[in-house]
């Protein structure tokens, strides 16, 4: 799960990481007063899961209350890559000397943290790290040794950070291990003109499989957060969301992202993941259904079952059983193989939904989706 910045602000100050004073307000009223509080200057900073708040005008000043309330009602509402922006933070201003980028990310392939550092952060990183990668050092780190002082010396010298950068990567490294994080980015981490090391932005993503002991986890998930994505895991889903137009439904995460695949494969996007697992009850189609189905941008609907545990004639059932509940607005492809695969065909030939249709294979399946969606 990614956090908004001024979720991992408050973890970077919990860490020791010193961040500006901030607040949190939803309505430009409330920004007015959180101005006030923090002494009237203030930064309005667009609270979104996704970067580039910067460049697409989501990060501004206000020289007063005043100001904020006014740019937090522009603010507040815009879009930025696809997120509305229902929370502003206001924070207090920092003269910048310079700008610097740390973070750790997981390295899966190399079964090892990277620590990826340079003296150039701000907005232009992507670009730096594309056009001088020189400029950007990238150090493993064992996960049993962790980062110590020593450790953190040589990526703040490999980078060319300031001697204080130190005592940064070290805290950051607890922020890491501690809060069961899988990445942790400050960018930019700047030196003010004070001298001082702050942290002016970060990003967070916490490790989905480490929820069970972070007691936190259920006041940092956000009601903002996407409400298909919500409504899916209160079912119980494994859903996510994607960004095309064919929805998808299948069992077993490997089938799933090998129909995602071929989806792409035929010429159009797929508009979700949604694994139904194995051993799948007619409920849970009728659930995952459901919640596909709600999805505005979904044109089509694939659903792509191999019936082993799963039987398919129990997946057919469910599919009528949803369609009693849910009025079926869009196709709805249907490919069953496996386990029961032609009783299941049956159940779903005998209900004759004028909106279903069946496919025998994979490949022949998804074309049909796609073409549907391209064509609606
Ligand atoms: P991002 O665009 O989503 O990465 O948002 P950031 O929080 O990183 O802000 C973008 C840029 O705004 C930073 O790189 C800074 O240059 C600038 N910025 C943000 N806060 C302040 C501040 O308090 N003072 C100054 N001078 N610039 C700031
Ligand atoms: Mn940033």
């Amino acid at each position: 799960m990614d956090l908004y910045e001024h979720q991992a602000r408050a973890l970077f100050e919990e860490h020791g990481i010193v961040v500006p004073r901030a607040e949190v307000a939803d309505s430009p009223l409330k920004a007015r007063e959180s101005a006030r509080r923090l002494g009237g200057r203030v930064v309005v900073k667009a609270q979104v899961k996704t970067g580039g708040r910067g460049k697409a005008g989501g990060v501004r000043l206000a020289e007063d209350p005043a100001a904020a309330e006014l740019t937090a009602r522009q603010i507040l509402g815009m879009d930025i890559k696809g997120h509305t922006v229902r929370e502003v933070m206001l924070a207090q201003p920092v003269d910048i000397e310079s700008e610097f980028f740390v973070g750790y990310v997981l390295d899966r392939a190399a079964g090892r943290f990277l620590a990826i550092a340079s003296a150039e952060g701000g907005t232009e990183i992507e670009e730096v790290a594309a056009s001088r990668p020189e400029a950007v050092a990238r150090v493993h780190i064992d996960p049993a040794r962790g980062v110590t002082s020593a450790k953190a010396a040589e990526i703040a010298e490999a980078a060319g950070l300031p001697p204080q950068a130190v005592d940064v990567l070290v805290r950051l490294w607890e922020v890491l291990t501690r809060e069961d994080a899988v990445l942790v980015e400050v960018n930019p981490l700047v030196r003010t003109v004070q001298g001082q090391l702050v942290a002016l932005d970060g990003k967070v993503t916490l490790d989905d499989n480490a929820r069970f002991r972070q007691a936190r986890w259920g006041e940092q998930k956000s009601a903002h957060d996407d409400p298909l994505e919500a409504a899916a895991a209160a079912k119980g889903l494994n859903y996510v969301k994607l960004d095309g137009e064919v929805g998808i439904i299948g069992n077993g995460a490997g089938l799933v992202m090998s129909t995602l695949d071929v989806v792409a494969g035929c010429g159009a996007r797929p508009a979700n993941f949604l694994d139904i697992g194995g051993g799948a009850s007619a409920q849970i189609m009728a659930d995952g259904l459901s919640v596909v189905l709600s999805d505005p941008d979904v044109r089509s609907v694939l659903v792509n079952v191999f019936g082993g545990i799963t039987a398919c004639d129990t997946v057919a059932e469910g599919i009528v059983r949803a369609l009693d509940t849910v009025r079926l607005t869009k196709p709805l492809v249907v490919r069953l193989d496996g386990n029961n695969a032609a009783r299941g065909r049956a159940v779903l030939d005998a209900h004759a939904h004028p909106m279903v249709r069946q496919a025998t294979t994979m490949d022949g399946a998804a074309r049909r989706a796609a073409e549907l969606a391209n064509s609606t």
